[in-house]
């Protein structure tokens, strides 16, 4: 599904410079390298403070215990995502309540939220699924009427821009109360191991975090706060912060193989490709979606047999995600009730991802494109 050998040699004799520069000065642990990376990635994403953490997972967990969410509080997250989202609201006891997404973006659904309202309701979780931004302005002004916080899970779409309706444009994880993201490897910037980080313009917020990840602390030994050990590592942070300026370039590669897949599909009936909440079918200037996977839907019922046709010939491809959240043993609740699902019930049998990286070739897209063209019309 990613090529990261082919997108490493590209950048080989500066990434061992930087790895093997950690090694020899053993500042191994809030190195320098972290701090450069941190205040690179806010001068990027035009935010006040990021907080790098150790992973994705943990960045949502510290964000809602950096909020002072309490046990019995209800946070609304999407019922289509990874399962990192609603694993840390039961982690922390708080009460996950999964709502339906939209079928075309596969974002979390605005009426959804609004029914799903109670007066225990602290947080929105929107999560910026495939690399395309929910509808964060609708979300802020719900949050706004109903006292909420947005937590925006932005592990899939760090670089995206989001345009509000009077023009302007804000990055991804930059709007919301706070923002999260994940460095994992295939992630769109990707570390070489575990990696995250927590994004705020909140400065009181921003300093109850750093604390938070550093055991409670504030001051060495004084612990104020239960806190978590969480840090991103120097030879990781040398690893982004060579990675980040190259960022932009990622995902103009990203929109570029999106393009050429949205071109070969174009005109079958039974294979609806990816669209963008703003701009239509496929997007030429704007990041208003990284893709951070490249998700197709298979509309004829074809699917399964497109996924073992495409596995049989050793073509990648993937379904994310397979259930729904609220389908998931772990997560099973009696309040939920499936007609509240139809949305994320119908995509998991119809969605299928395929290979999306910024190495990708016309000529290995083009052999994607025709086999998955054949599967779907084989009977
Ligand atoms: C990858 C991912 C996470 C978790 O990130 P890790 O760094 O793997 O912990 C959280 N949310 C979403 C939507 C993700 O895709």
């Amino acid at each position: 599904m990613v090529d990261l050998q082919s997108q490493y040699a590209r950048i080989q004799p500066q990434i061992d410079k930087a790895i093997l520069d950690v090694v020899s000065s053993a500042a191994f642990i809030n190195g320098p390298e972290v701090k450069t990376f941190q205040s690179d990635l806010e001068d990027y994403l035009g935010v006040k403070h990021v907080i790098p953490c150790a992973n994705g997972t943990d960045a949502l967990q510290i964000a809602m215990m950096g909020l002072g969410l309490e046990p019995g509080d209800e946070v609304i997250t999407a019922d289509f995502t990874f399962a990192a989202t609603v694993e840390v609201i039961a982690l922390l006891n708080l009460t996950p309540v999964l709502v339906d997404v939209d079928p075309n973006t596969f974002n979390i659904d605005l009426e959804s939220i609004r029914k799903a309202i109670t007066p225990k309701t602290k947080a929105i979780v929107p999560v910026h699924l495939f690399g395309q931004c929910a509808q964060m302005e609708e979300i802020l002004q719900i949050a706004g009427e109903n006292d909420l916080y947005v937590i925006e899970d932005t592990a899939q779409a760090i670089g995206a821009d989001y345009t509000f309706s009077d023009g302007s444009k804000k990055k991804a994880g930059t709007i919301g109360t706070l923002g999260t993201t994940s460095f994992f490897p295939s992630k769109n910037l990707g570390c070489y191991g575990d990696g995250g980080a927590i994004f705020t313009n909140d400065d009181d917020l921003a300093h109850t975090i750093r604390g938070m990840v550093n055991h409670g602390m504030y001051k060495r030994y004084y612990h104020d706060v239960v806190g978590v050990n969480s840090r991103l590592d120097s030879i990781q942070a040398a690893v982004l912060r060579l990675k980040l300026p190259h960022l932009d370039e990622y995902c103009r590669a990203r929109r570029e193989a999106a393009k050429y897949y949205n071109a070969g599909f174009r005109d079958n009936p039974n294979i609806l490709t990816p669209v963008t909440e703003k701009c239509g079918e496929i997007c030429d200037t704007c990041d208003c979606h990284v893709f951070h996977q490249y998700t197709l839907k298979i509309t004829n019922g074809r699917r399964d047999a497109v996924h073992e046709h495409l596995n049989d010939l050793g073509i990648p491809n993937a379904i994310y995600y397979p259930v729904p959240l609220h389908r998931q043993k772990a997560y099973l609740d009696d309040r939920y009730k499936e007609e509240d699902f139809s949305v994320t019930n119908a995509l998991s049998d119809t969605v299928l991802s395929l290979p999306m990286h910024t190495e990708l070739e016309k000529e290995q897209q083009d052999l994607i494109i025709r086999t998955v063209i054949e599967a779907v019309e084989q009977s």
